[in-house]
């Protein structure tokens, strides 16, 4: 009985692939190109990446998988996914016949939020939120080590719904919060503000400027004044939904992945300002940068796998 794990993070570019021989360990085996328009060139890449880096491996050592996109728990279909092979597959089920192993599948966010909750700046903590600030939001739960799949494969996606304020005031002066069209259908999401590339659209909506979200939290950084009204009004935003969630969730840890994690300094700024809207008394730091930031997709998988084996 092997407790080895093959791990795939699976984007709309490449395919990352990993072993996990044993809890904890991780060897990173490269990437190849993600197949993107056929499922079976997509099959056949998954077989050659098992036969080439677990050809000393037990026949039938599960998959484990993390993707973009939306993994229903009722059907395994893929949902909202980038890769267009997928659309009408049920990812694990589908690959689990085709490459005769078990395969585990679940969405990216959910599996940083494994990784960190297992094995990151949230290890051994009850109750996980992990926050997602990348090109838009996202997020996953994990209560007592087990990732909360939710209703439709739906959960921690604060993002959508979450409608944003008309107004803010900021420095005694009022300024207006844009109201965009989300890619959900509603309009009005933080979705559209609260990643990095939200913050550039409050930065081109304040001072009619094209900046990226890295020029403007570097301006911040610098006391740049027009980029410091777009990130107060950005943590402005943020905090208040992320607050409420808090509220409702009671987590004792929230982890940040995706672009906007890197800058320590604004989620520091985050964090204050999320435990100084919340019901309860966080005397220490509440939210803090992940430890899987680039690499939380493999390492979630391989922690997913060996939990849904
Ligand atoms: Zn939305």
């Amino acid at each position: 009985m092997t407790s080895a794990v093959f791990c795939a993070d699976i984007g709309g570019s490449f395919i990352k692939f990993g072993v996990s021989r044993h809890p904890g360990e991780m060897e990173e085996c490269g990437k190849v190109p993600t197949p993107v328009s056929s499922w079976d060139d997509f099959v056949q890449a998954m077989q050659n990446l098992i036969d080439k880096f677990g050809a000393d491996l037990p026949a039938g050592t599960p998959l484990a998988i993390s993707t973009a996109g939306l993994v229903s728990p009722q059907t395994g279909e893929m949902l909202a996914t980038n890769i267009p092979a997928f659309t009408g597959h049920s990812l694990a089920r589908d690959l689990s016949v085709a490459l005769a192993r078990p395969v585990t599948a679940a969405n990216d966010a959910d599996c940083f939020a494994l990784a960190e909750a297992h094995a990151g700046n949230a290890q051994n903590q009850p109750v996980v939120v992990a926050i997602i600030l990348g090109t838009g939001v996202g997020g996953g739960l994990v209560i007592n080590g087990q990732l909360v799949r939710g209703h439709g494969g739906v959960t921690g996606e604060w993002g959508h719904g979450a409608i944003t304020r008309t107004e803010l005031r900021i420095n005694g002066e009022n300024y207006s919060v844009p109201r965009l069209k989300c890619g959900c259908g509603q309009t009005g999401c933080l979705d559209m503000l609260g990643g990095a590339r939200g913050m550039e659209r409050l930065h081109q909506h304040y001072h009619q400027q094209g900046r990226t979200s890295l020029e403007i939290v570097t301006g911040w950084l610098n006391g740049d004044a027009e980029a410091s009204l777009t990130v107060n009004a950005w943590l402005e935003l943020v905090a208040e939904p992320l607050a409420l969630l808090v509220n409702i969730l009671g987590p004792s840890r929230i982890v940040a992945g995706g672009g906007l994690a890197s800058a320590s300094e604004l989620i520091a700024a985050l964090d204050v300002k999320v435990r100084g809207g919340v019901l309860h008394t966080y005397e220490q730091t509440l939210l803090m940068p992940g430890k899987f930031l680039t690499d939380g997709g493999l390492v979630g998988a391989s922690v997913m796998g060996r939990l849904e084996r």
